[in-house]
């Protein structure tokens, strides 16, 4: 089996483009950019995350409650916990 590539395919794939709204860029094959030039991920975030996102407004209790039991957890560790960034 063998994929054919029109030359629409090939001018999509070949133009340079960076979300006008992050640091994406189609250095990421799978990007897709919506009719303003914002990526799927910057989308995703103010479509589905951030309405649902505890912001911290009346919920310092709970936070301190979560910050309370990793400490906890991690008393006599080397590290209270291991956050991963990008
Ligand atoms: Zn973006």
């Amino acid at each position: 089996m063998y994929m054919t590539t029109t030359t629409d395919d090939i001018k999509r794939t070949d133009i340079y483009r960076v979300c006008s709204n992050c640091v994406m860029d189609t250095t990421d094959s799978n990007i897709k950019f919506d009719e303003n030039g914002v990526c799927e991920r910057c989308n995703l975030f103010y479509k589905q995350i951030l309405p649902t996102w505890n912001k911290g407004d009346g919920h310092t209790e709970e936070l301190n409650k979560i910050v309370s039991q990793i400490k906890k957890d991690g008393k006599d560790k080397p590290y209270d916990c291991l956050l991963g960034f990008s």
